[in-house]
């Protein structure tokens, strides 16, 4: 099986308004924020037509994994999403 079709059966709440993750304003991405486009297992990150990278945490699965390369180097914040809203994983 996919991951694409294992992270179809999740389901999200979504904060509206208050995403759980942040992108650090900037004009060039830094490496550690080019690697979230890659490492993501949601493909959350992108770049947009300026070149920047932009987060849509819709899809989230908090697995963490953007928190450990990124939020050292101050490149986004990072916070788990306020209670009942998030990732809800249907198979554990
Ligand atoms: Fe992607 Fe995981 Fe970061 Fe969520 S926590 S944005 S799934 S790398």
């Amino acid at each position: 099986v996919r991951v694409e079709d294992k992270l179809y059966y999740n389901r999200y709440l979504v904060d509206v308004g208050n995403p759980h993750v942040k992108v650090r304003a900037h004009t060039t991405p830094s490496p550690q924020l080019l690697s979230l486009l890659k490492v993501c297992p949601a493909r959350c990150y992108e770049l947009n037509d300026g070149g920047q990278v932009e987060v849509a945490v819709d899809g989230c699965i908090e697995c963490g994994t953007c928190r450990v390369i990124a939020e050292p180097t101050g490149d986004i914040q990072w916070s788990h999403p306020r209670g009942g809203y998030g990732v809800l994983f249907k198979f554990g």
